[in-house]
């Protein structure tokens, strides 16, 4: 973070690395020419590990949202029985796609601030008949700051309704944190450039399984320029259907270099130890989050905006100071607040965000004692790096003994 730029802690779109800002003001090029064709292959090749797939990765030009109304409209028909299961305002959003376009669809929610639960998500599938023609998943619910037991809730799914195709919003966890679509057996995961990905807005990327690409052969909800097919018939030849986000592809390019030098291991550790700091600070500052502790967030952390205190004046203190925060989304504007931790994020500037919101609080006669916020911050994130250095060291003592054996 430069001392000239906000400390941008909003779920997105994250802040990008100098290089990713230089990518994307490079010269146009065609967009049906060589050049364009490596770039599409490398950005391919470089999202499956991320999504844990072998299979093909479509580049959508659209928000993400734009991503889950296409795997909605490709795999599906009007009239088909469709189980939305939503933690919070994301978890809606994609029953409303569902509707909209005429899917019959099924409501469970979880309260918000709480996780799906598999048992549960196993049981109203058998009590269904088990005959859904589709789930609707969220991965990383950003409303909320929660994250699904995402391999757990495939694996029921899979038990309870074995047809059922498992459609998966990763908008803000894919790239942050581990995923493996075709270990779990999910058949569409989506998400955006401006998350994780350290991009700007524009792109979004979708990846099918073979039975969700079969599914699209079948679907009748109308579908024109989300349509995957066409997508995926001009993969081969490096292109797109339609003009893309020609600047957005070089950012996302050169997002994905970066991550490949910092490694997918790296960059899951980073973001769980930030996760680890922003929540242990905002605890020891006084604030109640709002996430089940079983299952927060890796990526966003909502918190509850005490009793008594003025968000809009609070929060226009923050800004003054250049911290940039989220509000609350849906029924939770006004309640809670937001910090994102993905994508480009450092613990400095968590440890920065962090000692913001002290000073804040100092000023306003609210700090339990001075340090405290910046202290567990930084001890969460001790004790984390600690703990993996130990049970690096364990393992490689293990390899040590494994080989002197075989000696
Ligand atoms: C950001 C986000 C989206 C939507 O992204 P847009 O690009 O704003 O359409 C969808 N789902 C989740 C979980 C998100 O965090």
């Amino acid at each position: 973070m430069s001392r000239f730029e906000p400390n941008l802690r909003i779920p997105g779109p994250t802040a990008l690395p100098p290089s990713v800002r230089e990518a994307g003001g490079r010269q146009m090029i065609n967009h049906r020419g060589p050049e364009f064709a490596a770039l599409i292959g490398r950005i391919q090749a470089g999202m499956k590990p991320y999504f844990g797939t072998a299979g093909d990765v479509a580049i959508l030009t659209c928000a993400g949202t734009g991503g889950l109304e296409a795997a909605v409209v490709n795999t599906l028909s009007p009239g088909d029985r469709v189980l939305g299961i939503s933690i919070g305002a994301f978890g809606d959003r994609f029953a409303q796609i569902a509707e909209a376009y005429g899917a019959r669809v099924e409501r469970m929610t979880a309260e918000w601030g709480w996780a799906a639960a598999p048992d549960e998500v196993r049981e109203r599938l058998a009590a269904g008949g088990g005959d859904y023609r589709a789930v609707l998943l969220t991965h990383n619910e950003t409303s909320t700051g929660v994250m699904n037991p995402l391999s757990q809730l495939a694996a029921a799914i899979r038990a309870a309704a074995p047809d059922a195709l498992i459609l998966v919003d990763t908008v803000s966890s894919l790239g942050a944190v581990p995923f493996e679509m075709d270990a779990w057996g999910c058949d569409v995961v989506v998400t955006g450039s401006q998350k994780a990905w350290m991009a700007a807005p524009g792109l979004a990327m979708v990846a099918a399984s073979d039975r969700g690409w079969a599914a699209m052969e079948a679907a009748t909800m109308p579908r024109f320029y989300l349509d995957l097919r066409r997508h995926r018939d001009l993969l081969g030849k490096g292109e797109t259907p339609w003009t893309p986000a020609v600047a957005v592809a070089f950012q996302v390019d050169e997002g994905l270099r970066l991550m490949a030098e910092e490694t997918p291991a790296g960059i899951f550790a980073r973001h769980e130890i930030c996760a680890a700091a922003t929540q242990a600070g905002l605890e020891a500052l006084g604030f109640r989050l709002f996430a089940d502790p079983a299952h927060r967030s890796r990526t966003v952390t909502a918190a509850w905006i005490p009793e008594g205190l003025d968000w809009k004046a609070f929060n226009g203190e923050l800004k003054r100071r250049d911290l940039i925060l989220a509000g609350g989304q849906g029924k939770l504007a006004g309640k809670v607040f937001r910090v994102g931790h993905l994508g480009m994020v450092r613990l400095d500037e968590i440890l920065a965000a962090i000692g913001t919101i002290e000073e804040v609080l100092a000023e306003q006669g609210r700090l339990p004692s001075a340090g405290v916020g910046v202290a567990a911050a930084e001890r969460a994130a001790i004790g984390l790096e600690q703990g993996r250095q130990s049970a690096g060291a364990a393992a490689a003592g293990a390899g040590a003994t494994a080989a002197g054996g075989a000696r």
